[in-house]
């Protein structure tokens, strides 16, 4: 399929993107589409999503929850080196737009904040664009003030794929191809964090490509800096685990066969996302 065109976003002032929310810049022509994909990384489906993406020579950009980052700080390197744009979407997910975030300014920065910290500290060194999205495309409007201070452009979107709904690859396929068909052009919202996407994504590809679409690429003219007040934060939430570098195995043994109720909670580590307390499992996309 390969790339038609790569586009360079200055995101001095904080512009934002994507019609469902910002209607000003409109960069794309007809049957242009930029890939983006949420809240990885996360194991098994961002590495799918990345090889579906390089099998057609093709590029994207990740937005990263920061905690995710810092679980899989390998997969966030193995985004950018593959030549990905890398932005982020918050530490851990939160609903800005709600209680405490919508009315304590201070926990709403610190939310975004420690995001940037942390993925770009995942990115050791290699540069993360000033990227964002609004987690469930809930965009606060004091926080499209302080963005724009702080020089990070947002993303909303045109074609929400609404993938973390269904069940099965063929729907994601459907919804978004669908979608594209009325509006023949767009940023195309998925999640990375998905299976159902990461196994989509070959077939969807090629549906796309089928069908006459051109992938454009987002680059940014600068990188994202972050605050050292909030690098700090994050290093110390590392610091909490540091004792626990030997493997699991070692550390807790099964004693006896006593059987319990088995546990609904899913540790970060296994793969196979998409239970019903993932991110992005509210109303909207993102
Ligand atoms: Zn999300």
């Amino acid at each position: 399929m390969g790339l038609s065109r790569i586009v360079e976003i200055d995101t001095t002032g904080g512009p934002g993107f994507g019609f469902e929310h910002f209607k000003q810049y409109d960069f794309l022509r007809d049957k242009e589409i930029v890939l983006t994909f949420d809240d990885g990384p996360w194991p098994q489906n961002t590495p799918a999503v990345l090889k579906a993406l390089a099998d057609e020579c093709l590029k994207a950009t990740f937005f990263e929850i920061g905690q995710h980052a810092m679980w899989h700080p390998e997969i966030t390197k193995q985004v950018i080196e593959a030549g990905m744009t890398v932005g982020t979407h918050t530490w851990s997910h939160k609903d800005l737009a709600r209680n405490p975030y919508a009315t304590v300014l201070e926990q709403a920065e610190q939310e975004i904040e420690m995001g940037n910290s942390a993925v770009n500290m995942a990115a050791a060194g290699a540069p993360v664009a000033p990227f964002f999205r609004f987690p469930d495309l809930q965009h606060a409007p004091q926080l499209l003030t302080y963005l724009g201070e702080r020089n990070i452009a947002i993303f909303s979107t045109d074609i929400d794929s609404r993938d973390f709904k269904m069940h099965k690859p063929e729907q994601v396929i459907k919804s978004v191809m669908s979608q594209l068909e009325k509006r023949g052009k767009g940023i195309l919202l998925m999640h990375d964090f998905h299976k159902n996407t990461a196994e989509a994504l070959p077939e969807l590809l090629h549906q796309l490509k089928g069908s006459g679409y051109t992938v454009v690429h987002m680059v940014p003219r600068q990188p994202l800096t972050t605050i050292p007040k909030y690098d700090e934060m994050v290093t110390q939430r590392g610091k909490l685990s540091s004792n626990n570098t030997r493997p699991e195995t070692n550390v807790v043994r099964a004693i006896g066969a006593h059987v319990l109720e088995p546990w609904s909670f899913e540790p970060p580590s296994s793969a196979g996302a998409s239970k019903s307390s993932s991110p992005g499992s509210g109303g909207a996309g993102g």
